[in-house]
């Protein structure tokens, strides 16, 4: 028996071609440069918490508390620009957590499926967890000096890797890591299997259900030939009927809930 809880961390507003980039023919239609309030769409942010008998799980963190006094200064000009968030009272992931008796230092792993603000931004919050995991090209990714990595979100906090490969965390096939890259460079998603079928928590591979449907790719890639193999596989679980979901981080129909497997 797993349980999946969706945990709703606020909120994030985008540009409609970011999550969707045939929205517009525009390639920096995303930033949002050049493009009016019309365009703009406001989407959730959740993180997730798996609850097997063998290991209690956490994958993203959302927002950081901070993000409430000066939304600007924690997320850099960069990503304010793009993105802002909003973190309302009782929705930081330590507050979900609490909601459901657990302490950060419950948590046996934290798995970050990729490091952008919006997913790694409330690792503090949560630093108290026994193990926290990037896959090793995402880690590599964000010691470098694109804007989208904020290298103070994670000063001092140990993040471990797990390799670039679909890696059997627990050892018996209940929690799959599987490379989606193409988002950004070492983009994960994780497969989670339970007795009665298995879910995709994705990421950021996509939006939404038209996003693997269609094969639509966001307004941001790393790396668009990966980004559209990953949609594919997503496609290909998807067809399963094993699959009761595939949930992605800013899609509306998934921003609340509780899946049972
Ligand atoms: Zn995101």
């Amino acid at each position: 028996m797993a349980r999946i809880t969706i945990l709703d961390c606020g909120t994030t507003t985008v540009d409609e071609a970011l999550p969707f980039s045939d929205r517009s023919r525009n390639k920096l239609a995303f930033t949002g440069i050049l493009r009016g309030k019309s365009h703009k769409i406001t989407v959730p942010v959740t993180a997730y918490l798996i609850e097997l008998p063998k290991a209690l799980i956490l994958v993203d963190t959302g927002w950081d508390t901070a993000i409430r006094t000066d939304a600007r200064k924690y997320e850099g000009f960069f990503n304010y620009f793009a993105s802002p968030g909003f973190l309302p009272p009782g929705k930081a992931v330590t507050d979900h957590l609490e909601a459901l008796g657990y302490k950060p230092s419950d948590l046996d792993y934290c798995i970050l499926t990729h490091m952008d603000i919006d997913h790694a931004g409330g690792l503090a919050l949560v630093r108290d967890a026994k193990r926290i995991l990037a896959s090793e090209s995402e880690k590599k990714a964000s010691e470098g000096l694109h804007p989208r990595y904020l290298h103070r979100l994670w000063r001092g906090i140990g993040i471990r890797t797990f390799p670039d490969r679909e890696f059997d965390l627990l050892g018996d096939g209940s929690v799959t890591l599987i490379p989606m890259h193409g988002h950004s460079e070492g983009m994960t998603a994780v497969k989670v299997q339970g007795d009665d079928g298995f879910a995709i928590i994705a990421g950021d591979a996509g939006y939404g259900r038209r996003s693997w449907e269609n094969l639509v790719l966001p307004g941001v890639e790393a790396n668009r030939e990966e980004a559209l193999a990953s949609l594919r596989k997503l496609q290909g679980f998807a067809k399963s009927p094993q699959c009761k979901a595939i949930l992605m981080t800013h899609d509306p129909e998934h921003a609340t809930g509780i899946i049972k497997l």
